[in-house]
C-alpha cells in the first residue's frame, strides 16, 4: 500500500482562504483590522525565516504587523515593560514573543506577562490549562496543525484510537496528547527516556496515529510503522541541506494509510493557525470591550 500525501500546504492555502474573508468582514463591522505584534530580542538566523512568513502572510490576509525588535542586550524587565505596553493597547489584539530568547530572559516566566487575551500562540498557563478542560478558545498553533490535518482526513473518527505522541515540548507533545484525549484517542506519550530505554519501537509499532515531533532525522524507522497508521511528522531536520523529518519517509509511506511530507505537512499550517488565533483574539477582544 502507498500512503496518501497529507497535504499541509494545500489545507493552509483553504484555512487562509477563509481567515481572509472572515477579517474583512470584521474590518466592516468593527472598522478595524486584526493587528498582530511579534517581539524579537536581538537577531536569530533561525527566527528569520518565521518572521518573513509571519509578514508575508499578514500582507495577504489584511492584517496589520508590526515587528516590535529589541537590543539583543535588553534585560527581563525592559522586556516585561515592552509586554505590558502592547497588552494595554487597545489597538493590538495579538502578541508574540519569538524564541529562542537571550540567555538572560527567562522564556517559561515571559509567557506569564502576555495577557491571555492577547496570546496567539497559546503560551500563557491560562490557555494552556484551557486544554485540560478542554476549552480553549487558542490553540498552540503546531499542535493545532497536527489536529487540523487529522480533520482533513475523510470519516476518520479518533475515539478508541491508539494514538502514539512521540516527544512531550510543551509547544506540541504535552497539548497535543490532550487533544487527543479530548477527543478519546486512547494516548500515548513518548520522549527521550523512552528512547533511552529502548521501547520506542514497541509503541510505535501499536500506533494507529502516529505523531512524531523530536527534532532527530531517521529517529522513527519505516519499518515500526503499523500497516495502515495515519503518520504526521512535525519534525524538521536539515541533512545535506535537504529539509527532512524525524521519520523515514520513503520506507514509512508504503506502510501507512496516510502520511505528511517534510517540508510541505505540518509546517505550512502552523502560519494559518497563528492567524486563526489572532482572528479569534480579535472576535473576544470586540465583543468584551464594544461600548
Ligand atoms: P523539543 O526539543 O522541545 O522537544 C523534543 C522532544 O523530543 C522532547 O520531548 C524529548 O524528550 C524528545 N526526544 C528527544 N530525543 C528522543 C528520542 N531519542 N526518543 C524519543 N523522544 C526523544 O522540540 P520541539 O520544540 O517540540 O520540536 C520538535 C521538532 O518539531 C523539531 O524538529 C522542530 O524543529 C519541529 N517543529 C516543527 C514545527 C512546524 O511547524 N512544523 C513547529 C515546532 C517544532
Amino acid at each position: 500500500m502507498a500512503a496518501k500525501l497529507l497535504d499541509g500546504k494545500a489545507l493552509a492555502a483553504n484555512l487562509k482562504e477563509k481567515i481572509k474573508n472572515e477579517i474583512q468582514g470584521l474590518k466592516a463591522r468593527y472598522g478595524a483590522a486584526p493587528k498582530l505584534v511579534s517581539v524579537q530580542v536581538g537577531e536569530n538566523p533561525a527566527s528569520e525565516v518565521y518572521l518573513k512568513s509571519q509578514r508575508k502572510n499578514a500582507e495577504n490576509l489584511g492584517v496589520e504587523y508590526h515587528l516590535e525588535k529589541l537590543d539583543a542586550a535588553a534585560t527581563q524587565e525592559v522586556l516585561i515593560k515592552t509586554i505590558d505596553k502592547l497588552n494595554k493597547d487597545k489597538n493590538v489584539h495579538g502578541i508574540m514573543i519569538q524564541m529562542p530568547l537571550p540567555k538572560q530572559i527567562d522564556a517559561k516566566l515571559i509567557s506569564r506577562y502576555i495577557t491571555p487575551l492577547k496570546d496567539v500562540e497559546a503560551v500563557h498557563p491560562q490557555n494552556m490549562g484551557e486544554i485540560v478542560f478542554g476549552n480553549a478558545k487558542i490553540l498552540p498553533c503546531t499542535a493545532s496543525s497536527c489536529m487540523e490535518l487529522l480533520n482533513s482526513i475523510d470519516g476518520l473518527k479518533l475515539y478508541g484510537k491508539e494514538a502514539v505522541v512521540v516527544g512531550h515540548s510543551e509547544i506540541v507533545g504535552k497539548p497535543l496528547a490532550l487533544l487527543l484525549l479530548d477527543k478519546f484517542a486512547t494516548t500515548t506519550v513518548c520522549h527521550i527516556a523512552t528512547g533511552e530505554r529502548g521501547r520506542l519501537q514497541e509503541f510505535v509499532k501499536n500506533a494507529e496515529i502516529l505523531i512524531v515531533a523530536v527534532g532527530k532525522a531517521g529517529l522513527i524507522k519505516g519499518e515500526w510503522v503499523k500497516e495502515g497508521a495515519i503518520v504526521i511528522d512535525v519534525g524538521i531536520n536539515r541533512v545535506e541541506g535537504k529539509l527532512v523529518g524525524d521519520v523515514e519517509f520513503d520506507k514509512a509511506k508504503v506502510r501507512a494509510s496516510y502520511i505528511t511530507p517534510v517540508p510541505g505537512g505540518v509546517g505550512p499550517l502552523t502560519v494559518a493557525m497563528l492567524m486563526k488565533n489572532l482572528v479569534e483574539a480579535y472576535k473576544i477582544q470586540a465583543s468584551l470591550f464594544k461600548a
